[in-house]
């Protein structure tokens, strides 16, 4: 399902916004005093692919030299100083059967991660976390299940989440497994902005992580949503133990798709004490951060139109470091204390850092759903109607 995205419900509670000193975050958002002046989306319709020399090449470049190539790229590309937030919410948290060597949700990994599994979160609580991720300043709310693919049984309930999501005006995202083609169509005739679904590492390095799906099989669920018009959400998880050759292998990969991925977020494996991946790293060291951020840059510059995503890893990261991320060229990130099952930064942490960097969030645009609801004023029946693409 999610890589390391597991989500709790952010505490949005009035006492946690007096903490902050504004009456809602969305007032603190809307200052723009910092924002220098948008500049024109790039249309970058067929941006130049790097080849795997020329990637392997950025991630030589002395560090300074990468920052400004990246801020440069991603300048061109976005609104200086502008970040996209969205809200991480787990509606059916652990007992995967997938066995990702990192994942505390996985079953295979319950005895020594104790994780207490929990049924699929009923509708109207997902509802109430989407309006209070709003009211926070998100305008993205991703909702993650631990599925190796979801039910027949399942799809209404994720078809309903959708539409009730996207009628309070934030954009969708889902992570919930692999997806069939008609799964995918289902997803985006009701409405879903984004899927995310990870490669996680190198295709060489991957058979080390996860043994219960394929790298083809990952690949295979990313073509089902770029089909439907789903925008696509991949990224990986750095600091896993593999080397940089991997690293560079998957920037190489998502060149390697018709269409780089809209959104992709670059994680900094949390290592959990229990899971395969975790324990080893553990006992053999953390990745250097700087690593992480030379990732980030080098997605910046090869995919220079997609959203370069912060997700997990940020809990336990300076405010320089994360500065550097930023300057890396990442400008989106999850809010909220939780991710999936591992921390995040605290909200009024980042609303500190937001303001301290010069940081505005970017509004929502939804996109309408494909499908809609028609009454006709004759006879009183509704029908639904497709939407041209
Ligand atoms: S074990 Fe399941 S929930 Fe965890 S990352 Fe893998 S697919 Fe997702």
């Amino acid at each position: 399902m999610v890589g390391l995205l597991s989500i709790q419900e952010p505490n949005l509670d009035a006492n946690n916004r007096d903490d902050l000193g504004v009456s809602t975050t969305s007032t603190l958002f809307a200052s723009s005093s910092f924002a220098t002046k948008p500049k024109p989306l790039s249309m970058n319709s067929s941006p130049v692919k790097h080849s795997r020399e020329q990637i392997a090449d950025l991630f030589d470049l002395p560090l300074m030299d990468l920052l400004l190539q990246a801020q440069t790229i991603h300048r061109q590309n976005f609104t200086a100083n502008e970040v996209q937030i969205s809200t991480l919410l787990s509606i059916k948290t652990g007992n995967c059967p997938e066995d990702c060597g990192y994942c505390s949700q996985s079953g295979h990994h319950r005895d020594t991660t104790k994780l207490q599994a929990e049924k699929r979160l009923e509708v109207d609580k997902v509802i109430a976390a989407a309006k209070r991720a709003k009211a926070s300043g998100s305008s993205r709310f991703c909702m993650g299940a631990a599925w190796k693919h979801p039910s027949a049984k399942d799809m209404p309930y994720v078809v309903a989440l959708i539409k009730e999501v996207k009628s309070l005006g934030l954009e969708t995202c889902m992570t919930l497994g692999m997806l069939d083609a008609k799964q995918a169509i289902q997803l985006a005739e009701a409405g879903l902005d984004y899927y995310n679904h990870n490669l996680d590492t190198s295709r060489r390095y991957y058979e080390q992580i996860v043994s219960t799906r394929s790298y083809d099989e990952r690949l295979e669920t990313l073509t089902n949503v770029r089909d439907s018009g789903i925008n696509v959400c991949s990224g990986n998880i750095v600091g896993m133990g593999e080397g940089r050759d991997d690293r560079i292998d998957w920037v190489h990969e998502l060149l390697k798709m018709p269409k780089a991925p809209e959104s992709i977020p670059v994680n900094l494996l949390v290592p959990i004490a229990g899971t395969p991946i975790g324990d080893k790293v553990l006992a053999e060291g953390e990745l250097p951060v700087l690593e992480w951020i030379r990732t980030i840059a080098v997605a910046r510059i090869c995919c220079p139109s997609s959203y370069v995503r912060l997700s997990a890893g940020r809990e336990s990261l300076s405010d320089a470091e994360q500065a550097l991320a930023f300057m890396a060229g990442a400008n989106s990130f999850f809010y909220g204390d939780k991710l999936l099952t591992t921390g995040n930064a605290s909200q009024s942490n980042d609303n500190r850092l937001m303001r301290e960097l010069g940081l505005t969030a970017q509004f929502a645009a939804p996109k309408a759903p494909k499908q809609l609801t028609v009454l006709d004023a004759m006879s009183g029946h509704e029908s639904q109607v497709m939407l041209a693409k």
